[in-house]
């Protein structure tokens, strides 16, 4: 029988290891009712996975997964059921890509610099049409015996405080919720304990997306326990927000993380539904 939805899973179209297809047969092996796809800064993989899913059974939700900037921090806003053909949130994603390719290069550049072989155009050839960050550079250092793991890549290398490490230029907040709720969508803040905020200012960010037209909050989320997730959950009912559930599948970047570990009620769909 069927358990569950997933509404935080990426693909190859950014840096997922799997094609969408892919994506959805695992999601459907797993008994998932329904997957969202939610890839950073593109909707590349949006029509493939639909299709799939269709073929499947399964229910696949069209979503993204965008990087604002709020104080200087990174912080995601996952966006529902969005048009992936919307103008002004096309506009948008021509702009971060462009941001992320001048990021990468300097990554890359910083990385030859202490001897570490990679190049821009070996990127390009492993991944094409996808939308590269830093898992991607990552992945090639590990395939190149550099690191044994991305997680090893992103701690010495390309973290933040790490010797090669690259700010990314982020949206601003409104700019990316705005530009959702154009295309239709249904704005959501991604992984809230991802931030280093304490309580109030976790609350004060809540009060500022909500304020923006931010319609939920992931609450249930692979790497949080229980007390963190209920914690979430009630801040989400006080702030009269839909508590979403979203696993952040990446397949071999996050290779902990797997489909069908988490598994929020459907309710959850048909609430970002009628947000619409
Ligand atoms: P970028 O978009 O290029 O800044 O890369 C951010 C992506 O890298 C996010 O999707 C994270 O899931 C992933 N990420 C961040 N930190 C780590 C880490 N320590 N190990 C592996 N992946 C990470
Ligand atoms: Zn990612
Ligand atoms: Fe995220
Ligand atoms: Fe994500």
């Amino acid at each position: 029988m069927k358990n569950g939805v997933d509404l935080h899973v990426h693909t190859n179209a950014s840096d997922g290891s799997y094609e969408p297809e892919e994506v959805v047969r695992l999601a459907t092996e797993a008994g998932l009712q329904a997957v969202a796809i939610t890839d950073h800064d593109n909707t590349n993989g949006l029509a493939r996975a639909m299709e799939a899913g269709a073929r499947l059974g399964l229910e696949i939700i069209p979503g993204i997964e965008l990087s604002a900037d709020y104080k200087g921090i990174e912080v995601h806003i996952l966006g529902y059921y969005i048009d992936p053909k919307a103008e002004s949130l096309c506009d948008l994603l021509e702009i971060a890509l462009r941001n992320r390719e001048v990021r990468n290069r300097t990554i890359v550049e910083k990385l030859r610099q202490e001897g570490i072989d990679v190049s821009m155009e070996e990127l390009r050839q492993r991944h094409p049409g996808t939308v590269l960050g830093r898992p991607h550079i990552g992945l090639l250092m590990m395939e190149k015996g550099y690191v044994e793991s991305v997680k090893q890549s992103f701690r010495e290398y390309m973290g933040k405080g790490a010797k090669c490490y690259v700010p990314k230029i982020n949206m601003p907040m409104k700019r990316a919720i705005s530009r959702i709720l154009d295309a239709g969508g249904v704005p959501v803040l991604a992984h809230p304990f991802q931030y280093e905020l304490n309580d109030p200012q976790l609350r004060e960010l809540i009060e500022l997306v909500k304020g923006m037209g931010c319609k939920g909050m992931e609450c249930e989320y692979a790497r949080y326990d229980e007390e963190q997730r209920q914690y979430l959950l009630d801040l989400a009912e006080e702030y009269g927000l839909i508590a979403t559930a979203g696993s952040d599948y990446h397949g071999i970047p996050k290779p902990d993380i797997l489909l069908g570990d988490i598994r929020g009620e459907y309710a959850q769909v048909e609430q970002l539904r009628e947000a619409k």
